[in-house]
């Protein structure tokens, strides 16, 4: 896989605002927020889109929701937030290393736009 802007910040060659590492995982701020609470949580595993994951990714993607979920009461979003994953350019998919975008404290629209 290519390298992303995401490869390099689990690599710490360029600069993101972590709020939580572990063996598997990483989450960092979005540097251009679209709520209060706007993070970021990847794999440190790349995989272009959460399409792209195969069956022995499976442990993987449950740790990635299991800690979104950790992650967003640590950041004092309570019980309310959403999660958000974009597979593809189509559906605004811009950078290409999967990641769940969490994001809390505001009013959302159903259905997203
Ligand atoms: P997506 O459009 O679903 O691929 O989301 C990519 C997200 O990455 C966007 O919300 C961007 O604001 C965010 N982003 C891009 N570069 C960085 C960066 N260097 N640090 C933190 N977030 C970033």
């Amino acid at each position: 896989m290519a390298e992303t802007i995401f490869s390099k910040i689990i690599n710490r060659e360029i600069p993101a605002d972590i709020v939580y590492e572990d063996e598997l995982c990483l989450a960092f701020r979005d540097v251009n927020p679209q709520a209060p609470i706007h993070i970021l949580i990847i794999p440190k595993k790349p995989i272009e889109k959460v399409a792209d994951a195969q069956a022995d990714d499976q442990q993987l993607m449950g740790h990635l929701l299991l800690k979104a979920g950790d992650v967003a009461r640590q950041q004092g979003c309570g019980d309310a937030f959403r999660l958000i994953i974009n597979n593809g350019e189509a559906v605004g998919q811009t950078v290409f290393h999967m990641h769940i975008h969490i994001l809390a404290g505001r009013n959302f629209q159903w259905p997203p736009g």
